[in-house]
């Protein structure tokens, strides 16, 4: 019998809608049998989850998603596994985080220049965790004053690259990254490889970065992925010898095109990112 793993997802201590707990049981129903947790650039959220899951039977794996700048573009690293009182973690997570609030602040004043005025204060009206201001916050926020008619509307017209409300930020180094997670005792996974716009030459190059750095996974079955994509990156999964590692990466409830626990299986031909675990 083979298990439903959803290693990717996210909590209103980062970007999600649901607590931590409200997300555990959401998984644990929609029949999860080993979750993780991983929000963005935070571990706050992983002892609440661990209890909720502890109290309904599930398997729970504690995680987190970095921001990342390589090659000039953002990229998202998950760490799987990790010990969230890793205090070279910590360090590099609230450092990480650190530019947030003013990018909120200019985030808001680029909205502003629109005419769309006070985002700043509702997009904060969203926010769990004042340290974790994202650019979703802000999406929901102009949904709902019905600017836009949906969050992906949204980063169509504003927030992305070249749009209005876009400011771009420097995230932790590819390198320090894997070094937290390492740290942590945990193992690097490249998330949804499929939504960066590297050229097919910086791909391959991050690839083999990532592994020389100690990196282990990549994700293949994601929310994020067509599955077109699911074969793409089995492809690069087994062409690099990674381990591959799926999730839903569900933020909300209505919002997640892949609600937890909603993805097929990994292709039976790879090696899974759990292989090792016991
Ligand atoms: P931030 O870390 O504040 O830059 O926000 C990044 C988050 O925005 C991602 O983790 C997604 O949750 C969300 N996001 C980015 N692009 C899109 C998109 N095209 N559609 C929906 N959500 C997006
Ligand atoms: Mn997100
Ligand atoms: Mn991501
Ligand atoms: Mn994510």
């Amino acid at each position: 019998m083979s298990l439903n793993y959803d290693l990717h997802s996210h909590s209103n201590v980062s970007d999600g809608a649901l607590s931590p707990t409200e997300l555990v049981r959401r998984a644990h129903r929609n029949g999860v049998d080993v979750f993780s947790l991983t929000d963005h650039d935070e571990v706050k959220g992983l002892n609440e989850a661990a209890q909720a899951a502890r109290a309904c039977g599930m398997r729970f794996v504690p995680g987190v998603e970095i921001s990342v700048t390589w090659a000039n573009k953002t990229l998202h690293v998950v760490g799987l596994n990790i010990d969230p009182d890793n205090p070279l973690l910590i360090e590099g997570l609230r450092k990480t985080r650190e530019g947030r609030q003013q990018r909120a602040r200019q985030i808001a004043a680029s909205l502003a220049e629109q005419g769309i005025e006070d985002m700043y204060e509702a997009a904060l009206a969203h926010v769990g965790n004042p340290a974790l201001m994202s650019r979703t916050h802000f999406a929901r926020a102009l949904v709902e004053r019905q600017i836009c008619g949906s969050i992906s509307e949204v980063f169509t017209r504003f927030l992305s690259e070249g749009k209005p409300g876009y400011v771009p930020m420097t995230w932790a180094r590819l390198e320090e990254a894997l070094e937290w997670i390492l740290q942590a005792g945990g193992q690097p996974v490249i998330a949804h490889p499929g939504r960066y716009d590297y050229t097919p030459v910086q791909a391959d190059a991050l690839y083999d970065v990532f592994l020389q750095l100690g990196g282990t996974g990549i994700e293949v079955v994601t929310g994020s992925h067509t599955p077109e994509q699911y074969r793409e990156y089995a492809d690069v999964a087994q062409r690099y010898g990674f381990l591959a590692s799926c999730g839903s990466d569900f933020h909300a409830p209505n919002e997640s095109r892949i609600d937890l626990g909603g993805l097929p299986p990994l292709p039976a031909r790879l090696r899974p990112i759990w292989q090792a675990w016991s």
